[in-house]
């Protein structure tokens, strides 16, 4: 069911042989309906989407900003009308990983699903939490000013936190068998957030639509004054999602 333009043979032959069962258990996740949306988003990946190298596995998003924003010190955001903010997904599964005879193949298994699933709630949202994150990255390598250096920072590390935390869910709706045979163990810290976001109780549906679906409402009541503002101001940004062959070297 997912695209790999990759040159990994493990992965590609992987993502062959089980497409059938990938896309039977996303489907009793997500329903069809959502199911039809991550897939209309597969036309965002060509070749030039999947690296072959790289510390470690990722999906991650590159992006490119048009026009100019002033931020408060409490995080609100003035965008000026017509800010677009371009984003480019891709991955990264490194060859030597994938094709290193000492790694279990579980552990490739889960790997390449987790990093679908962070595409998965990239997909799902107008504004994706990655796409946040992707700005506060760019603007963090703007001369800035120090006070906000440090707090978009953490507005970064808590918004990635928050995403990892969702997509871990995921990952154990998904695919729950790695988790229970013991595969898998979730990070002390992953389980902490889970449980602090109260993301790891919730029924599934709950989950799937209040929380990968609506990340932006659910998040206001957990995240700092901060982050939050800076999440509520993005209902001003107009987000684009575009394949990768379209950025130019130039603005990366
Ligand atoms: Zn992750």
């Amino acid at each position: 069911m997912f695209p790999y333009y990759g040159n990994c043979g493990f992965i590609a032959d992987y993502l062959e042989q089980k497409k059938d069962v990938i896309e039977i258990a996303y489907r009793s996740v997500l329903g069809n309906d959502l199911l039809e949306d991550v897939k209309s988003s597969f036309g965002l990946l060509g070749k030039g989407s999947f690296r072959d190298s790289g510390e470690s596995t990722c999906m991650y998003l590159q992006s490119s900003l048009k026009g100019k924003c002033r931020v408060k010190d409490n995080g609100e955001i003035d965008f000026e009308d017509g800010f677009t903010i371009k984003i480019y997904p891709s991955f990264v599964f490194p060859k030597d990983f994938f094709e290193n005879p000492r790694v279990s193949s579980a552990q490739k298994h889960y790997l390449i699903f987790h990093e679908w699933n962070h595409f998965i709630g990239f997909a799902l949202n107008e504004i994706p939490i990655s796409s946040v994150i992707a700005f506060l990255k760019k603007t963090l390598k703007a001369d800035v000013k120090e006070n906000y250096r440090e707090k978009a920072e953490k507005a970064r590390e808590e918004l990635q936190e928050y995403e990892e935390c969702i997509t871990a869910r995921l990952d154990w709706e998904m695919f729950p068998w790695f988790f229970s045979s013991g595969t898998i163990r979730l990070a002390e810290k992953t389980k902490q957030n889970l449980a602090e976001w109260g993301i790891d109780s919730m029924p599934e549906e709950e989950f799937v639509y209040d929380v990968l679906l609506n990340w932006r409402r659910h998040g206001e009541k957990g995240l700092s004054e901060f982050t939050g503002n800076i999440v509520k101001s993005f209902s001003g940004v107009n987000v684009v999602k575009k394949n990768i062959a379209e950025l130019k070297s130039t603005s990366s």
